[in-house]
């Protein structure tokens, strides 16, 4: 099928009180392996496509491209985001590109100016059918300094939704960017008086610093969309890392980058299996079961 609307996946899921697990893409392995993932888990799941990936690749269209094909080749329900839009030419250039759903982050400024501007964008995105989030209350961690104490305020959180018309909004409850370790605590009452208050659904930034209780506690509190990246890396990585330690002489890179996949596959199911308590209740397309996206990992160089 082709990649879903964002709203398919976290409408159904906020209002089951489920969790929806957003994975950040950074090449296409990731996408394979995510996708991977949630077929195994039999879930809907979530491509995240960053402001720092597009920078990685130095343009988002050939990433966007892979992306969708992945998506639209699942046999779950794919979704395709840009994440932590700081721009809104980035914006722009997701909607041509056919990406549905857009983060656009304007957290670093004054409150007023954050409503200003992403009420403007979101009215732009809402005029093209876009489904839009934004960001109340600095998540820290993007700029490499874990500061955690940030907190959203539930009564400003729903001004802030009501005045900026966003879908969903991304909240400060404890959580940092790109933590190495597991050990954040989650302000989980704070979450529950945000979902009180605010009528969209809440995301939840740097889940990766979040243990496997701490997130089935957050989605039970009222988080719904939880994005996922440093934990993903760190398991391509050690994949990686052990498959060129174990042997030395190894250079084709489609043999440590098939560990490296395999290893995110893995971690997005287990992931997967913490935030959807009963994942096997989602709806799939009659006859739709996961396939094999790649038959194997390669024995040698082919010769080229
Ligand atoms: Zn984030």
């Amino acid at each position: 099928m082709p990649a879903v609307a964002m709203s398919q996946i976290v409408g159904p899921a906020s209002a089951a009180g489920r969790g929806v697990g957003a994975f950040n893409v950074i090449g296409i392995e990731h996408a394979e392996a995510i996708v991977t993932g949630a077929e195994a888990a039999r879930a809907p799941v979530v491509l995240a496509i960053s402001q720092n990936c597009v920078a990685y690749h130095g343009a988002l269209e050939p990433i966007a491209a892979a992306v969708l094909a992945v998506a639209g080749a699942a046999a779950v329900p794919v979704a395709v985001h840009l994440d932590h839009a700081t721009g809104e030419d980035l914006v722009h250039a997701a909607a041509a590109a056919k990406i549905g759903s857009v983060m656009y982050d304007a957290s670093a400024l004054p409150y007023p100016d954050n409503v200003a501007a992403t009420a403007r964008v979101t009215r732009w995105c809402h005029d093209r059918g876009v489904w839009t989030e934004a960001e109340l209350g600095e998540i820290g961690g993007k700029d490499g300094v874990h500061s955690a104490r940030a907190r959203t305020k539930p009564d400003e959180a729903a001004g802030y939704a009501a005045a900026t018309g966003v879908d969903a909004l991304a909240v400060a409850v404890g959580s940092s960017h790109a933590m190495l370790t597991r050990d954040a605590v989650l302000d989980l009452d704070l979450i529950a008086r945000i979902h009180r208050a605010v009528p969209v659904p809440l995301v939840l930034h740097g889940s990766s610093g979040v243990p496997d209780e701490g997130l089935a506690a957050a989605v039970t509190a009222g988080m719904t969309k939880i994005n996922i990246a440093t934990q993903l890396n760190k398991a391509f990585t050690a994949a990686v890392r052990g498959c060129l330690a174990a042997d030395p002489a190894l250079v084709d890179p489609r043999r440590y980058n098939a560990a490296g996949r395999d290893a995110i596959a893995g971690e997005v199911t287990r992931l997967l299996g913490v935030l959807c308590a009963s994942p096997g209740e989602h709806s799939f397309p009659p006859g739709a079961s996961p396939r094999t996206p790649w038959p194997g990992t390669p024995r040698g160089d082919d010769g080229a």
